[in-house]
Order: C-alpha cells, then sequence, then structure tokens
C-alpha cells in the first residue's frame, strides 16, 4: 500500500510566517486604526526596472511572429543570457563560460534540488539559524543533517569543524537571516575544508549585489580552489526585483568532477528529465537586467532599500541595541533588548510601535533571542517605524 514520504513528519513545523500573519491580524482586527508597519517580509517591493521591462515587450512581440516565435528552449537556458552572466562575473575578476552557467526558474528551487545529484554518504551542514529551505529539503530527502552553530561570539560567521566529516555543505553569504558576510580569508578556510574532505559547497548568492565592501567576495570562485570544490546559486529576485518572474542560474565549473564525471554533466542529466527551461521572455529580461542600462536602474533600487538598512541601523545605534548586516545586506539582525526572547520582542514592537518583523527563533534555535529586520520596504514607512522603535521605553 502506498504511504506519504515518512520525511514530511522529520519537518519542524514551520509556523512562522503563519503565526506572524496571524498575530499582526489579530491585533489589526482588536485595533483597527492602528497603521502597522510590515518590516518583516523578504519579498521586494519597487517595481521591475525600465530596461527590464523594454526587453520584456519586444520578446513578447517575438512571441508574436513565426519568424522570431520560440518554443521549448534548452533545458540549461539561452545562450545570450548564459554570455551575459560570464560577463557579469568579470565585475568580480572571475573567468566562467557559457557551458558552465544553468539558468532556472530561482534559487529556492535549485538549493532545494542540486543536492539530488549526489550520493550523500557524509553529514550535509547547515548553518543554525538558517533559510529554512536548506535544512526542510534535506530532512524531506532523509539526509544526515549536522548543524553548525552561528552565533553572537562568531558574529554569526561560523568556521569549518574539521572533527565533522561533510559530504554537502550550504553556505549563504550575505546571509539570511543575519546579513553577515564572509570574507576572503573566511571563505578560503571553507573551501580547504571541502577540499580535504572531498565534499561539495552549495554556494547560495541571492543577495551578492547587496555587497558595498569592495574587500568583500561576490563569488565563491574568487577564492582559489573552489573550482574544484564549489557550486554557485544565484538569483534575479533580490537584485532585479524578479521574485514574481521567477529567473535563477547555477554555475558549476567544468573543474568539479567525482569520479572523472563533470558535476555539470550530471546537472544537466537531471534538467532534461525534469524541467522543461526558463521561459524566453523572462530571459530576456534577465539579460537585460545585466545590461549596462539594467545595472544602472537596479543599483538605484538597491541604495534606496540600502537607505531603509541605514535607518534601521542608526536607529538601533543610537539605542544601543547590538545588530548585524544591513551594510552589505537587506536584512539587519538584532539581539531583542533585555533578554526578550523572539517572540516577546514581536510582541513588544507589534503593540507599542504597530511594526511587524521576523523573530529570529524561526530561523533555528540559535535564532531565538535574536530579530530580523528586513530593508526592503517603503522609505517613508521606514522612517516613520524608526521613530517609532526610538519612542519605546526599553
Ligand atoms: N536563497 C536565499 C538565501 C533567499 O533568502 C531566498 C529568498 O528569500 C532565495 C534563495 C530564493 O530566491 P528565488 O526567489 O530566486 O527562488
Amino acid at each position: 500500500m502506498i504511504e506519504f514520504n515518512k520525511n514530511f513528519n522529520n519537518l519542524k513545523k514551520n509556523y512562522l510566517f503563519s503565526e506572524i500573519a496571524r498575530k499582526s491580524g489579530e491585533y489589526k482586527q482588536s485595533n483597527p486604526e492602528k497603521d502597522i508597519i510590515k518590516l518583516g517580509i523578504g519579498d521586494v517591493t519597487l517595481p521591475i526596472c525600465p530596461a527590464v521591462i523594454n526587453a520584456m515587450h519586444s520578446a513578447v512581440d517575438d512571441m508574436a511572429r513565426a519568424e522570431t516565435f520560440k518554443g521549448y528552449g534548452p533545458y540549461e537556458g539561452y545562450e545570450f543570457l548564459r554570455e551575459t552572466i560570464c560577463k557579469y562575473y568579470k565585475n568580480f575578476g572571475v573567468n566562467i563560460y557559457p557551458d558552465e552557467v544553468y539558468v532556472s526558474d530561482g534559487a529556492k528551487s535549485d538549493t532545494a534540488n542540486l543536492p539530488e545529484i549526489f550520493e550523500l554518504n557524509g553529514k550535509v551542514l547547515i548553518q543554525n539559524p538558517t533559510y529554512p529551505v536548506y535544512m526542510d529539503s534535506s530532512i524531506l530527502r532523509g539526509n544526515d543533517i549536522s548543524y553548525i552553530n552561528a552565533n553572537e561570539e562568531n558574529e554569526f560567521l561560523p568556521m569549518p569543524d574539521y572533527s565533522v566529516k561533510p559530504s554537502l555543505i550550504f553556505i549563504c553569504s550575505p546571509n539570511n537571516p543575519t546579513g553577515a558576510v564572509y570574507n576572503k580569508n573566511q571563505l578560503k578556510k571553507w573551501v580547504d575544508y571541502a577540499l580535504e574532505n572531498k565534499a561539495i559547497i552549495l554556494f547560495d548568492a541571492a543577495y551578492e549585489s547587496f555587497i558595498e565592501d569592495e574587500t568583500l567576495p561576490h563569488s565563491i570562485f574568487e577564492i582559489e580552489g573552489a573550482k574544484n570544490c564549489a557550486i554557485e546559486i544565484c538569483s534575479f529576485s533580490k537584485n532585479a526585483g524578479f521574485t514574481g518572474l521567477r529567473c535563477g542560474y547555477v554555475v558549476i565549473p567544468n573543474e568539479l568532477k567525482i569520479n572523472g564525471v563533470k558535476a555539470g554533466d550530471m546537472w544537466l542529466r537531471r534538467l532534461a528529465i525534469k524541467f522543461n527551461g526558463t521561459s524566453y521572455i523572462t530571459q530576456k529580461g534577465a539579460e537585460a537586467a545585466l545590461s549596462p542600462e539594467g545595472q544602472n536602474q537596479i543599483k538605484k533600487c538597491i541604495s534606496y532599500y540600502k537607505e531603509n538598512s541605514k535607518i534601521l541601523s542608526n536607529t538601533l545605534n543610537e539605542l544601543n541595541i547590538w545588530h548585524i548586516g544591513g551594510e552589505n545586506s537587506p536584512y539587519i539582525w538584532l539581539k531583542c533588548p533585555n533578554n526578550m526572547n523572539s517572540w516577546e520582542f514581536f510582541d513588544l514592537l507589534l503593540e507599542k510601535a504597530n511594526i511587524v518583523g521576523t523573530p529570529g527563533s524561526g530561523f533555528g534555535t540559535n535564532g531565538e533571542g535574536f530579530f530580523r529586520l528586513s530593508s526592503f520596504g517603503d522609505k517613508e514607512n521606514v522612517l516613520k517605524a524608526a521613530e517609532r522603535i526610538k519612542s519605546i521605553k526599553f
């Protein structure tokens, strides 16, 4: 008799966002006159930039003419986009080639699906706290997970523990939820650790375009040796506002082989079985996002969000509230004042300031006592929120 995958029973009840919605909904119902400001969302709010919109309009027109109509495209994405992505990597001094790039419908599915090409005999390393997809997708596969403690002492940038023998290592930098970013020396230590253990790093660079500090790496391939042990996952969601359009990509270096077989060939085989490609119109939009005009417009959107981060970070500085993130990421990760736990602080912020944020405990046990604020909001609201936070007597 058929049964459901038993690993579903091992998933932790992730009630984070439904609980946030329930609590803020109830509060609004009892206080309909209150203007609630949302600083919890990980979704972008600014519209798609004109360069992308124009390219997509023109791609729609291509679909209307027999000579330019496109049916199924290549599983790995159109060459025009893969070439443009390679040119973009030159900004970081990284040489990659179109046959190493695999276009997708976004980083969420890539991070959840890539492990499928490996036989995971060793541990799957996941940081605590974490972007929940790494954990839940690993639990569903029944993997043997080992959690790495990210905490205040290591500024939420944990380093390898050589007593743990991994086969797969998830790293997200700039990090969601903490906003922490590994520097090149730190990433080199992870690369050395992966090479020594013959493990693979899945490097999630979804927030790379928020990096301002020129010394910080945008790509793991800026690190020597990474092409022999890492796969990079990136997305057009947070830089170009594609959360609703859906486009991302994976970079699998040709050097990355197991027993002489290229990891890229295995991924392409898997794509051919399970994926029929990202739409032509979306890929044309993504190409335009990486054009000089698109980059100019995108940078303005990122600066807008970064200003929000600065406003929030200055406010927390004034109040002497410990926090990291914001400078090179859209997220600010703060320590709840007066030893409050994450949900106590959520309630206080909602009731005293009518602000909704995200309790850190929803991202893992080490997130308890911490809280995430997002800068993906409206500047007027962020300014209002900053004043309200200042008026709370902590
Ligand atoms: N990776 C991280 C770390 C994220 O925070 C998110 C979205 O919030 C994603 C991946 C998902 O990106 P996409 O919209 O491309 O699926």
